[in-house]
């Protein structure tokens, strides 16, 4: 079985979801790295340091002390810190949605979070989920998996995900906001969301959650690791 699983994809893939339903039938840890970058727009916002200047943002991420605690039999499936305070539910309001892919095309906000990030994987049995994880992160993970969907199936599913949440949604509103991360995540010039050749394609946009989980299952299972080491 892989040791490190890198999966990476666009914004409502399902990536997070089935990242965390494989880490917990597999029972592997969960890391989703978006956090970290929702962490730092979330306190560029609360100390209205606008989330385009770079050089004031790249200090806050040094400065800041961020804590990830991956759960994944919880749910939320981590607690995140910020200087010590609990900012879990923070981090997906759509404020933070709006600004975070600008945060993250921010090169030294990147630099300041890489190692807590290889850190958590140096504790093995993980499923680490982002944009940059099998590019950047995790170069030498055991498999990669590249998890897609079209932007119309993306965008259905946050709807649905809002208002199963009790939240305000508006389907046109949830299509552009999620275009626009994307066209900035896979255009910047530093780690950009990337297709890799060494990634097993996954494209979820006609199959259920629990198809696309059993698909990435079928995939973790019969991945041989001598593949990598060959290549
Ligand atoms: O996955 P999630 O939607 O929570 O990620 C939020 C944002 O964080 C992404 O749109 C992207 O801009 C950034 N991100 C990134 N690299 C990662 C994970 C997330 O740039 N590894």
């Amino acid at each position: 079985m892989p040791n490190v699983i890198a999966i990476d994809g666009p914004a409502g893939s399902g990536k997070s979801s089935v990242s965390l339903a494989l880490a917990r039938r597999l029972g592997y840890l969960f890391v989703d790295t978006g956090a970290f970058y929702r962490a730092i727009t979330w306190l560029a916002l609360q100390r209205q340091i606008d989330p385009h200047n770079s050089a004031r943002v790249a200090a806050l991420a040094r400065q800041a002390h961020l804590d990830m605690h991956p759960r994944p039999s919880a749910d939320p499936p981590y607690t995140f810190l910020a200087d010590g305070q609990d900012i879990t539910a923070q981090l997906h309001t759509p404020e933070v949605d709006a600004y975070v892919s600008v945060v993250a095309a921010n090169a030294d906000v990147r630099a300041a979070i890489l190692d807590a990030q290889r850190q958590l994987a140096k504790r093995g049995r993980v499923i680490m989920a982002g944009r940059d994880i099998g590019s950047v992160v995790l170069p030498n993970a055991d498999l990669k998996i590249y998890i897609d969907a079209t932007l119309d199936e993306r965008a259905r599913r946050r709807y649905r995900q809002r208002l199963a949440e009790g939240k305000a949604a508006d389907l046109e509103a949830i299509r552009e906001g999620l275009r626009a991360r994307d066209q900035l995540d896979s255009s910047r010039d530093v780690a950009p969301l990337t297709r890799l050749p060494d990634a097993v394609y996954l494209d979820t946009s006609h199959m259920s959650l629990e198809e696309a989980v059993e698909a990435a299952y079928r995939i973790v299972t019969s991945h041989d690791c001598a593949d990598n080491a060959r290549a």
